[in-house]
């Protein structure tokens, strides 16, 4: 269970997030005082006595009641120690930017909008914390914006939202720490945003995560990083590795070959998401000998995903509908990809593409940043990337400026 603070006017909720199940459940701030001692030391008295420490006592019988219904939920587990990230430190090994490819921000906050959590280490949440003290009382009190990230592990935490945003963008739409402190003060994960790191083995490679406006819309700016080897990039950058084997259709490769085999496909010159049904269709055939059939508009490969997932974006959009305002970016974003979704599960045609070169430079990340190598298959990571773009075809235009960036942005949360 995750849980996230979101803040309004005169108060707050708490909302705990049951991912297995896709549920929230929306408690006030007595409540979460209670589930904050509930860390798998503290029997019901020790909870209450707990509580009452941090300034909010319980009933014995309330607190009963509170624990069974969240039992009677299935949000409740035993503690599981925090498991450590796969490499601690970026090897240093050589530093390969995607080619020809340049970033701005455009400093518009898009990006503090669209994800429902943020996530800063301890030493970020105390920069935070004493560079804006007096933000909800952050500085008497860290918990009062920050919670852990997942569970009981508070090694990373997750920062409180407010209006849709995250708390720490003013009314200007400009990050307040920064503000305060320069930009070297943002948690990394703000500052490296949005670049995404993978180690193949042989090399790091680096690209920009499709997920926001700027990122198609970057005609100048500055290389995605001026690091040439592993060891020039902060300590702390998340790299994770290539999967050392990877499944296509009959055959499992080493990531080697893998890695030939993304360099070596065309992906992007013609229709993307014909070249991604045909690929993939080849794949589950031929395996890494695979280069593509002829196109055919026959998608219904794709149907059993369409259904998946419009199934999971209504999902998340009635729980998102029970704690998030209309007007929030999140909700909103989830709308229009669950009535894409809805469209194509009734009717699934393929729209010509309006905006290619959004497409373009999605197949060039995902060619060149291995992301094929994500799911189950490669065979799998085609058709997921298919309707991903079918549904950024199939949003309206008029609603949103790229609509293959909310929708990656998304993908994060369905299946
Ligand atoms: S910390 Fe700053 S840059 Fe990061 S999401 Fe919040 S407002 Fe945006």
């Amino acid at each position: 269970v995750r849980a996230r603070r979101h803040l309004r006017t005169g108060g707050s909720t708490v909302v705990l997030h049951d991912d297995q199940n896709g549920r929230a459940l929306v408690i006030g701030e007595r409540e979460w005082n209670v589930v904050r001692a509930m860390d798998g030391t503290r029997d019901l008295v020790g909870i209450a006595m707990a509580a009452e420490h941090n300034g909010a006592p319980v009933r014995a019988d309330h607190l009963a009641a509170f624990v069974a219904s969240l039992e009677s939920l299935g949000m409740l587990d035993s503690y599981a120690p925090p498991v450590p990230p796969d490499n601690a430190f970026p090897r240093d090994v050589p530093v390969r930017a995607l080619a020809d490819y340049r970033f701005a921000c455009d400093g518009a906050g898009e990006c503090c909008r669209t994800y429902g959590s943020v996530l800063f280490t301890a030493p970020e949440v105390a920069r935070a914390c004493a560079l804006r003290p007096e933000l909800e009382d952050a500085g008497h009190d860290p918990g009062r914006i920050f919670l852990p990230a997942a569970g009981l592990d508070d090694t990373l935490r997750a920062v409180a939202r407010r209006n849709g945003a995250c708390v720490f963008l003013d009314p200007e739409g400009r990050c307040s720490i920064h503000a305060r402190g320069g930009e070297s003060a943002k948690p990394l994960g703000c500052r490296t945003f949005p670049i995404a790191y993978l180690d193949t083995g042989a090399e790091i490679r680096a690209v920009p995560r499709p997920e926001c406006s700027c990122v198609f819309e970057a005609g100048g700016g500055d290389p995605i990083t001026h690091a040439t080897r592993g060891g020039e990039l902060a300590r702390e950058t998340y790299v994770p590795s290539l999967p050392e084997s990877i499944a296509m259709g009959p055959e499992t490769v080493d990531r080697e070959r893998f890695v030939a085999f993304s360099d070596s496909i065309a992906l992007g010159d013609r229709d993307l998401v014909l070249e991604c049904v045909a690929l993939a269709g080849d794949i589950a055939a031929r395996g890494s000998s695979a280069r593509g059939r002829a196109l055919d508009r026959d998608v219904s490969s794709l149907r059993a995903r369409v259904t998946a997932m419009r199934r999971a974006a209504d999902l998340l959009s009635s729980v998102y509908a029970s704690y998030h305002a209309p007007s929030d970016p999140i909700r909103r974003s989830t709308e229009l990809v669950r009535d894409a979704l809805q469209r194509l599960d009734a009717d699934l045609v393929v729209p010509e593409a309006s905006q290619p070169e959004d497409e373009h430079l999605v197949a060039r990340v995902v060619r060149f940043g291995l992301r094929l190598a994500s799911g189950p298959s490669v065979e799998d990571a085609l058709r997921s990337l298919a309707v991903r773009i079918l549904v950024a075809r199939t949003i309206d235009r008029q609603l949103v400026r790229h609509p293959v960036a909310i929708v990656e942005a998304l993908h994060r949360n369905l299946p």
